[in-house]
């Protein structure tokens, strides 16, 4: 078998930066759901509005909220759509020089690995994970995919 085009390293830098995670509706009733408190809540206890949407803020070390030192996620089970997803991001997917950028920035995506296979990889795992996005106002651009990229195998 094909070795994989992914496979997390759990380096964390991922969970690193400023308002990046995009939560969703759908995201947002899994997340809450899944700390056991109302949406409202979540909103007001871990969220932000930019531009429109919501997203997890960060902590005081940059790095998202729900991002523990040396574990990792601590809301895996309930993260939103846009960390599943990842590396498999829209522009990984059309644009090889973006691919080549994501490989030095995450040691989890296979160095060899061509863009072809990654892309076909990634729309397969978007499509089966049920990840690709369709609405803008919403959710993440990064996991919105043009239709003759959703129906590629
Ligand atoms: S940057 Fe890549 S290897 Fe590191 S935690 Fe994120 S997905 Fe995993
Ligand atoms: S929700 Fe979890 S996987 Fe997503 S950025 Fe935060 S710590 Fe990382």
């Amino acid at each position: 078998m094909a070795e994989s085009v992914f496979d997390c390293r759990m380096c964390g830098h991922c969970c690193e930066g400023k308002g990046g995670i995009i939560v969703s509706p759908t995201d947002l009733t899994r997340i809450s759901d899944f700390l056991h408190i109302s949406c409202e809540e979540f909103i007001e206890r871990y969220g932000m509005l930019h531009n429109g949407k919501l997203k997890i803020r960060s902590g005081d070390n940059d790095y998202c909220v729900f991002f523990v030192p040396g574990k990792g996620c601590s809301v895996h089970e309930g993260k939103p759509n846009i960390c599943r997803a990842w590396p498999f991001f829209r522009g990984n997917i059309e644009d090889p020089e973006s691919l080549a950028m994501a490989k030095e920035y995450c040691p989890g995506i296979l160095p060899t690995a061509s863009h072809s296979d990654f892309a076909a990889e990634g729309r397969r795992y978007l499509r089966e994970a049920n990840l690709i996005a369709s609405d803008p106002t919403c959710e993440a651009n990064a996991l919105i995919l043009p239709p003759e990229q959703k129906n590629k195998a």
